[in-house]
C-alpha cells in the first residue's frame, strides 16, 4: 500500500525545529500556501518546513531521491517530507 511505504520512509526522516532543533515534531496541517507545518513538542513554537535545499542532510537526501527512484511520484514526494518539487528536481539534475 502507498501509505504503508511512505510510512516507512518516514521514519528515516529527521525533521528538526528551527527554533530548538529538536526532532520531535508533530504535524500541526497546512500552511495556506500549501506547504506542511509542524508543532514542537520542546518548545511549542510552530514551524514550517524550509524550502531550502541544505534543510535536509545528505542521507535524507538519499532517502527522498532512492524514493523517487522507486515511485517517481514528485507529488506523493513533496507531500509526503513537505518537500518542494523544484528542490527534488534539482537534485535529480544534479546526479
Ligand atoms: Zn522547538
Amino acid at each position: 500500500m502507498e501509505v504503508a511505504w511512505y510510512s516507512s520512509i518516514m521514519v528515516t526522516i529527521t525533521l528538526r525545529c528551527q527554533y530548538c532543533q529538536s526532532t520531535r515534531l508533530i504535524r500541526n496541517g497546512l500552511a495556506p500556501d500549501g506547504r506542511q507545518r509542524y508543532l514542537c513538542h520542546q518548545c511549542g513554537q510552530r514551524s514550517r518546513e524550509l524550502p531550502r535545499t541544505n534543510a535536509y542532510t545528505a542521507e535524507e537526501r538519499e532517502t527522498i531521491l532512492r524514493a523517487y527512484d522507486e515511485r517517481s511520484s514528485l507529488r506523493g514526494l513533496s507531500r509526503t517530507f513537505g518537500i518542494s518539487r523544484n528542490t527534488v528536481t534539482g537534485w535529480i539534475k544534479q546526479k
